[in-house]
């Protein structure tokens, strides 16, 4: 229970600010200062069943309006996404901590989401045959399944849950919204945003909470889809529980992403990149780098670069212009990270660059931690094995682009993973063998564009379909089939046997 006077979120059901139904609540934290803002709902068994029953309630009349119409809505809420950009990315950076600017680019990657999910006439056509058998044409509807769940993770309070509901909506689905408990304010002004641009109630919904409400979720009977962003453990939870209790599920899980280094790389380039991609949002990306692998004589002059780039680097709140780099989301989160710079040290990995010591001048209760560099990291290491999500740059070196290859298909995780080069021949190769979901050729943090679709493989993912793009839409949609003949009965072809319509 909270015990500070500090504004109090509720759950959003049926278009409106719902007062919880149990008394479990839980602190919000700014990360910069460690001080307590507000406190948070958190729904129970109780609280989930009414926004289910308000988002199936609000289903047959939401499938019935049009797709050009349900465009039009999501038109006037991108517009407003785009007019409180500003106001939006200030509550990502108060809750999360990241950097305002770098809040303002995930929530413009959200805004492309919503773009992409406004051509939803165009997307729901499904496909035509005319004439596959004589008077016979067939084609396929895709039509929404009822009402759809997404579960998001802390890191991208704005960015991921629109990789879902703008989806999930535009394809004529209502939808229940469980944002992380850590940062609720954003998820709450989304809700008065699309109901501002004229979205019916009970179509978006919003129940806040923990596992309590996850678990109430994935088993309850009116939930049809699942979408998931999260840990691995927690996303391997939800896929087997919402599975086996006969709902559509993608979980996408956590990463360790790899970027391999070659000889003929431009060299100050790279450093900059992987500078951006390990450090930049402390890490706390599901697409940051935070292995860095080097080939050849690479190594030593790659080193150096990093390290002189990471010790430059401004930390500070994120809500100050010059900070380049924000605290960690908790004070939990912090030591776990620091955690695993003393078991670094300890496993015999080269401490090349420190953030242990960081001290940010008049925010000492912030959740801060400085850039950090291993150098001659093993793969028997917990800071290579584990997802560590902060500031902290492994770097492997091996012999040869194969090696690198076989390093990276060894691991648990597939979700992204980059090469610098200045050989289309080692590109090619690298893109080809590698088992990994997203791949960038001289582009660290290859985040597909809204119209490609986002996903991992191996442990980053479970389940088949990756989210927006053409595979959010078939996630959100069922495929109905029909062969359709008009106007007349050919009655001679109708009897026992298997029809054969040519
Ligand atoms: P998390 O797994 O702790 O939480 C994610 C969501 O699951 C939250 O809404 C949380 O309330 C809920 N949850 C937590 N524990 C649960 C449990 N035991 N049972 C049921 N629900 C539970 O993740 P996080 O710490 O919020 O986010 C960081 C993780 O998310 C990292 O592992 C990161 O790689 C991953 N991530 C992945 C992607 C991707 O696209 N693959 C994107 C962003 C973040």
């Amino acid at each position: 229970m909270s015990t500070t006077a500090v504004a109090a979120i509720s759950h959003w059901i049926g278009g409106r600010s719902a007062e919880p139904l149990g008394p479990r609540r839980l602190d919000v934290t700014n990360p910069a200062t460690g001080a307590v803002i507000r406190s948070v709902a958190l729904a129970g068994a109780e609280d989930v069943d009414r926004a289910v029953k308000a988002a199936h309630a609000a289903f047959p009349d939401w499938q019935a309006t049009t797709p050009l119409r349900r465009a039009r809505i999501l038109t006037r809420f991108r517009e407003l996404l785009e007019r409180h950009q500003l106001e939006l990315a200030t509550l990502v950076s108060e809750e999360h901590g990241k950097v305002l600017a770098d809040a303002k680019g995930s929530v413009q990657r959200g805004i492309e989401v919503v773009e992409f999910a406004c051509g939803a006439p165009h997307l729901l056509k499904g496909e035509h045959a005319g004439g596959v058998g004589r008077d016979v044409d067939a084609y396929s509807r895709l039509q929404p399944l009822g009402v759809c769940v997404g579960i998001t993770p802390f890191n991208f309070p704005a960015m991921v849950p629109l990789w879902m509901f703008p989806v999930a909506l535009a394809c004529g689905n209502t939808f229940i919204l469980k944002p992380s408990e850590k940062v609720p304010s954003t998820s709450m002004r989304m809700a008065e945003l699309l109901r501002e641009a004229g979205l019916p109630d009970g179509v978006f919904n919003i129940v806040h909470g923990d596992k309590e409400a996850v678990d109430a979720l994935l088993v309850h009977p009116l939930v049809r889809a699942v979408s998931f962003v999260g840990s691995t453990p927690v996303a391997r939870h939800v896929y087997t529980t919402a599975a086996s209790a006969g709902k559509r599920v993608q979980a996408l899980g956590g990463a360790k992403n790899h970027a391999v280094i070659m000889a003929d790389a431009d060299l100050e380039f790279t450093a900059d990149a992987l500078t951006g991609a390990a450090f930049g949002s402390a890490g706390e990306r599901c697409m940051a780098i935070s292995v860095a692998v080097a080939v050849g004589e690479v190594a030593d002059p790659l080193v150096a670069r990093l390290a002189e780039k990471a010790r430059a680097l401004k930390v500070g709140p994120g809500t100050v212009a010059t900070s380049e780099m924000g605290p960690l989301v908790s004070r939990a989160h912090r030591d776990r990270v620091r955690g695993y710079v003393d078991d670094g040290v300890a496993s015999g990995a080269t401490l090349v660059v420190d953030g242990r010591g960081l001290v940010v001048a008049g925010h000492d209760s912030g959740f801060f931690l400085g850039p950090t560099i291993f150098d001659h990291v093993t793969e028997d290491m917990s800071i290579y094995r584990d997802e560590i999500f902060g500031p902290v740059l492994s770097v492997v070196r091996v012999a040869s682009l194969d090696e690198a290859i076989g390093l990276l298909n060894r691991n648990a995780y597939g979700n992204g993973c980059a090469i610098f080069t200045g050989s289309g021949a080692s590109a090619r190769r690298f893109e080809e063998h590698v088992e990994v979901g997203m791949v960038g050729i001289n582009v660290p943090i290859p985040v597909p564009m809204a119209f490609f679709s986002f996903g991992g493989w191996k442990q980053s993912l479970f389940g088949d379909l990756h989210v927006h793009g053409m595979e959010g839409v078939y996630f959100y949609t069922r495929t109905k089939a029909v062969t359709s003949r008009w106007p007349h009965v050919d009655r001679a072809s109708s009897g026992l046997v298997m029809p054969t319509l040519a």
